[in-house]
């Protein structure tokens, strides 16, 4: 019995090693780094959280992506979320974070995520506060003006295929209707129309903006003006969260 035993140890021992070694954070210590970022709708939140994402080799996560994946794929989350989404209001926290946990808990997630459109109210960032004990938190608040965000909104194009985002006022597609990336269908978010941009920044200035000060209270807040270059934007938040 003890000779299978030590055998069946010998066997283990160097897999172990293996698994330990594949994964940088688990041997040096570090914690995974969480980063937050916050902002008002098209912000730029996500296209930087893309473009971080990829830079960092970490997963972005957004909330409103997973949301509309749901809605397009017929599930009873995404019937449910629909006709919130739709007139520019919130979903519910509950539905909102074990859609988060279940994200998060996949092994792509381990060594840390970009968060894009969540926390946005007090009750989530509570919750999300208590459940990130042992990871290394980055919150950076992308500014930008209600003018410029309605703008933005406004003449946002998003590709059916790529996610890519492009602007009928600022970066209008070559070609009408089709992606400058790929060559899928450009379309307007159902939520992108004017009377739901009003309710979304609405909700907003009430429900998320508040964050701001709940990270600034925790030391945790870091500030970058949204309204530059997307390089520059994407500049200083490189320099913020390296040196985090
Ligand atoms: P976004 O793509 O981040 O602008 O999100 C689009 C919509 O999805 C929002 O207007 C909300 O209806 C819903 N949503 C996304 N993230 C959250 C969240 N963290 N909490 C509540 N609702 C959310």
């Amino acid at each position: 019995m003890p000779y299978y035993f030590l055998l069946g140890l010998l066997c283990i021992l160097p897999l172990m090693g293996l698994v330990y070694a594949q994964d940088p954070a688990q041997t040096s210590g570090e914690k995974p780094k969480v980063i937050i970022l916050l902002g008002a709708p098209a912000s730029g939140k996500g296209t930087q959280a893309q473009r971080l994402a990829q830079d960092l080799g970490i997963p972005q996560i957004s909330t409103g992506d997973i949301l509309r994946e749901n809605i397009r794929n017929g599930t009873p989350l995404g019937k449910e979320a629909k006709s919130f989404m739709d007139a520019g209001r919130l979903v519910s926290d509950e539905l909102v974070l074990n859609m988060l946990f279940e994200r998060i808990s996949r092994p792509d997630a381990a060594k840390g995520y970009l968060l894009d459109g969540v926390p946005r109210t007090i009750p989530q960032a509570e919750v999300l506060d208590k459940k990130l004990t042992d990871v290394k938190l980055v919150v950076v608040n992308l500014d930008v003006s209600d003018d410029t965000t309605f703008k933005r909104l406004e003449g946002r194009l998003t590709c059916k295929s790529c996610n890519n985002v492009q602007n009928k006022y600022f970066s209008a597609p070559k070609v009408e209707g089709v992606c400058d990336k790929c060559g899928g269908e450009l379309i307007q978010r159902s939520d992108d129309k004017p009377e739901v941009i009003k309710e979304r920044l609405r909700v907003y200035h009430e429900q998320t903006e508040p964050l701001i000060q709940f990270y600034k209270n925790k030391g945790l807040l870091k500030t970058v003006n949204g309204e530059q270059s997307p390089d520059q934007v994407l500049a200083e938040l490189k320099a913020i969260i390296n040196k985090a």
